[in-house]
């Protein structure tokens, strides 16, 4: 046909909404969209830590692309890209390839060991629904073998997590919650199981405010977290982390690495310019000088002009960047002028397990506690709505009683 063809890959925050979005906007006729994905499904990046920890069930925090997007509307494509040659506007896939007019590359984030020795060979990684899942189920292993195998030493039950930024400890609020439930099911003293953060940065989740992470931190620590925070981790071997100025080797069962993200390979492979890991995109998100090349999501940073810093990666600016790309993709095929994105924080809420947390919404009013997690519910709520309306909501919502 003669339709302009616009490629959209990825379906995560950024690539989902994008491609709802231009179904809406745009009459069959003005285009032809396509969807590029690696799995048949979407899923909540933003609940992988629960996955991770084993207090929610992995088919909870994703849902069947074709459930919310209308296949009859939008070709789907579930391949994994492995490079696009922008010059040939062309996309590599692993089992074919695809040309488009208009891409939105919107592959998300990758771990990032930055390098630290050892980390990729020895430590899990909290990427997607199957490194995640792989971890809760290894955590489970580790109890499941310890009173079966005499060669079990109480270090296997360690869970040592290296990064105590977001991620990290989301992570662990949730692991106080599920260890307990572990050390139940298999006959297990609560007492000999160690949970242990390490960072680097003199503080933990540096985007709060001080009062805030001081009660997060109390909290987690109350219910038996240890944090080392300022320590540096060296290395990772296969027994644990090799940590601080003395060297000292902390030993788990279970490793898992959350202190860092970068934008997906494909950036690199493709031969783009990257800063960070990711590359530097224009106000209306394009890569520099170029008509048709989107690039969303935490494949890319956008300037904050008034901090005069790049916006942090989140969901929500993920979300935010699809509407407006959606619009310019609208006006670029109408030929009418490109709208500049603009950010508008609608806050930060972060979980401390399942009836605990901190957040800091609306204008920098500060929540902490009960509200705090009922906030965060609601926030993942939203998400789910964004995704398929009232009826995901229902199925997978967080209704959880406390
Ligand atoms: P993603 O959501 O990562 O989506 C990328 C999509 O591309 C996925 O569907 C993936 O399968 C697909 N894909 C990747 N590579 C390929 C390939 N080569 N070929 C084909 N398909 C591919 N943000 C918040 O705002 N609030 C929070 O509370 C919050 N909590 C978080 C908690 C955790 C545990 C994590 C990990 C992140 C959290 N974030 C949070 C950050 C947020 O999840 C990311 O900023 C967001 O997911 C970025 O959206 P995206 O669309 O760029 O990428």
């Amino acid at each position: 046909s003669n339709k302009p063809k616009i490629v959209v890959l990825g379906a995560g925050y950024a690539g989902l909404t994008t491609t709802k979005r231009l179904t809406q906007k745009l009459l069959p006729e003005e285009a032809e969209i396509v969807l590029v994905n690696k799995h048949n499904y979407h899923y909540e990046s933003t609940w992988l830590h629960e996955v991770a920890a084993g207090t929610i069930n992995p088919n909870q925090a994703r849902v069947m692309i074709s459930d919310v997007v209308n296949p009859s509307r939008v070709r789907l494509i579930y391949d994994s890209v492995i490079e696009v040659k922008k010059d040939e506007q062309r996309v590599v896939l692993e089992n074919s390839e695809i040309t488009y007019d208009y891409l939105v590359f919107a592959l998300g984030f990758e771990s990032n060991d930055f390098g630290i020795k050892g980390m990729a060979e020895h430590a899990f990684a909290i990427e997607d629904i199957d490194s995640s899942r792989f971890i809760s189920e290894h955590i489970e292993y580790q109890f499941a073998k310890y009173n079966n195998d005499k060669n079990a030493t109480d270090d296997s039950l360690n869970i040592l997590v290296g990064g105590a930024g977001f991620t990290g400890v989301e992570f662990v609020g949730e692991l106080v919650e599920k260890v307990p439930e572990l050390c139940k099911k298999y006959d297990i003293d609560r007492g000999k199981v160690r949970i242990i953060n390490v960072e680097a940065a003199p503080s933990i989740l540096p985007m709060f405010d001080k009062d805030l992470v001081d009660y997060a931190k109390q909290s987690l620590e109350d219910r038996g977290v240890e944090f080392r925070i300022g320590a540096p981790i060296s290395e990772c071997t296969p027994e644990g982390f090799i940590v601080g100025d003395d060297q000292e080797l902390i030993k788990a069962g279970t490793v898992v690495w959350t202190g860092g993200v970068k934008g997906s390979s494909v950036l690199e492979k493709s031969g783009f310019e990257l800063t960070k890991g990711k590359v530097n995109v224009d106000a209306n998100l394009r890569l520099s000088g170029e008509e048709n090349f989107f690039v969303l999501g935490d494949c890319s940073w956008v300037w904050n002009k008034e901090e005069d810093r790049p916006y942090p990666p989140t969901a929500q600016l993920a979300t935010q960047e699809a509407d407006v790309t959606a619009n310019n993709l609208k006006a670029l095929l109408t030929n009418r002028p490109l709208e500049e994105f603009v950010f508008k924080s609608k806050g930060t809420v972060a979980s401390l397990g399942i009836t605990d947390g901190i957040g800091s919404v609306f204008d920098d009013k500060k929540l902490r506690g009960k509200l705090a997690a009922a906030m965060k519910k609601v926030v993942d709520n939203r998400t789910l709505f964004l995704v398929g309306g009232m009826k995901l909501v229902l199925k997978k919502g967080k209704v959880r009683p406390f």
